[in-house]
């Protein structure tokens, strides 16, 4: 027979969709499911074999069963059932990883998403008065206690909450600002671009590692200028021969010509850390910007949102632009955001109440203990296969925050038998849940510090998988 033959043959030797479908229904996997969604899937199979005697080279024809199709039909019903957004676990040593989520929630601000969005809420419901109210109310009081400002609203995230306030502030007019601060944030934020969409009209000042008051003095004109920026340059530090202007020199100067100052942060941090040397928002409203912008899920170690303090004229006018309700926060996040901003207020011990900042601030020999915790289960479970070694290291904030601050932490560093790292790196991402870890030297390690006692379970049986079916 030749090759054409062979390939006709099995062609037709293909199961019916009608006949897939018959298998499939008996199975468990296929309960309660729409009979739409099991031909669909019985369809797939189908198509999978079909395709692959197209493409298989002669000889290497593989006759197509129903059982094969049924498969295939399986495995494409548990792929649509799982969840694609779904919980990794972190052994990056990043804390506020973007790719990762950025800060996990307290337990109080889960709680709270759950009580909000289960039913109906007070969201935009003035219970006092019986009659509408503003979403921003549920966290006015706290953001004004905590930080000191006068008035503030929320928004969806900091890059919205940039773009709202230069479009208030500053459309049609120019944005003053030093070129030393014109940063890019994770790739897709770029200063100079938001301020293009926001209708400002950029006007560079000083240069990329010197600016003084006086380049500001020439730039601003009480006619042309809409607003001064001040952007926090938040993952990169310039050192050497560097001069930038303190915010409350430039607020003087706002004030001098009538000129408002907005002052973007990045990471919002409201309390010390004593681990070093970022602005904290109380700081910067006490330098008397008009308005302060910042995340919510960067060193506040809250939700992802955009927060807006200022004065209370400013932020009003802000919070009317009709270009707010395209960016406004939604109920879980806010609900999050409230229950994160109570523990600021009332903890005495915020920095164990919030996950992002109890791994910033957790000592290196709690660290310890949890590596050597974790090696001496993998050295149980699965010691033959792989060798363990516990090695110092350093963990980083992320987020754009703290970008040179190497915190100290502790790795389980990692090499197989046989298998390369790379291949180990992809196996462990391909587990259930997927372990993150990074590659160096030759060695996958396991950053202690991002990860939760909770996670040993997981990263054991992570491991015990790539040992029983070797790489993924
Ligand atoms: C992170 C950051 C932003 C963007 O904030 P998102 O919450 O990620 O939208 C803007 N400006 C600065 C200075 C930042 O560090």
């Amino acid at each position: 027979m030749n090759v054409n033959d062979a390939r006709r043959d099995h062609l037709k030797a293909l199961p019916r969709v009608d006949q897939v479908l018959v298998l499939l229904e008996s199975t468990a996997e296929a309960e309660a499911l729409s009979r739409q969604v099991l031909v669909d899937a019985c369809r797939f199979a189908v198509d999978v074999l079909r395709k692959r005697i197209l493409e298989a080279a002669a000889g290497t024809f593989e006759r197509p069963t129903l059982e094969t199709a049924q498969n295939i039909a399986l495995d494409r019903l548990r792929a649509l059932k799982a969840p694609g957004l779904r919980r990794v676990v972190n052994a990056t040593g990043i804390i506020l990883h973007t790719n990762l989520g950025r800060a996990p929630l307290c337990e109080e601000a889960l709680q709270a998403i759950i009580a909000v969005s289960r039913g109906y809420s007070n969201l935009e419901f003035n219970l006092h008065e019986g009659k509408r109210g503003l979403r921003y109310d549920h966290v006015r009081e706290l953001l004004s206690m905590l930080t000191g400002a006068e008035e503030s609203i929320v928004v969806n995230n900091n890059a919205a909450a940039v773009l709202l306030v230069l479009n208030t502030l500053s459309a049609g007019k120019e944005a003053v600002v030093s070129r030393g601060e014109l940063i890019e944030i994770g790739g897709e934020f770029r200063i100079p671009e938001v301020m293009e969409k926001s209708g400002a009209r950029l006007r560079e000042v000083g240069t990329t590692n010197r600016t003084r008051i006086a380049d500001y003095e020439e730039a601003v004109d009480s006619e042309k200028t809409g607003l001064i920026l001040k952007v926090h340059t938040s993952n990169f530090r310039t050192i050497g021969f560097t001069e930038e202007v303190p915010a409350p020199v430039l607020v003087e100067l706002g004030r001098r010509r009538g000129v408002p100052v907005m002052h973007d942060l990045g990471s919002g941090c409201l309390a010390d850390l004593g681990i070093g040397d970022e602005p904290t928002v109380q700081d910067a409203v006490q330098w008397g910007s008009d308005v302060i912008t910042f995340s919510g899920d960067k060193l506040l170690g809250g939700p992802q949102a955009g927060i807006i303090l200022g004065r209370r004229g400013v932020v009003e006018t802000i919070r009317k632009n009709p270009l707010n309700r395209a960016l406004r926060i939604d109920k879980l996040t806010l609900a999050a955001l409230e229950a994160t901003l109570r523990h600021y207020l009332l903890a005495t011990n915020v920095t164990e109440r919030i996950p992002a900042l109890r791994a910033m601030t957790e000592s290196v020999d709690s660290v310890r203990n949890r590596a050597e915790n974790l090696l001496g289960r993998l050295d149980e479970a699965v010691g033959d296969n792989f060798s363990f070694i516990l090695m110092d290291g350093a963990s980083l904030s992320g987020g754009g925050a703290l970008p040179t601050r190497e915190i100290p932490t502790v790795l389980v560093a990692v090499t197989a038998r046989n298998l390369t790292a790379q291949a180990l790196e992809r196996s462990l991402r391909d587990s259930d849940p997927p372990v993150i870890a990074r590659i160096a030297d030759d060695q996958v390690l396991l950053d202690s510090r991002t990860l939760h006692n909770s996670d040993a379970d997981d990263i054991v049986a992570a491991f015990r998988r790539v040992a029983t079916a070797g790489p993924a």
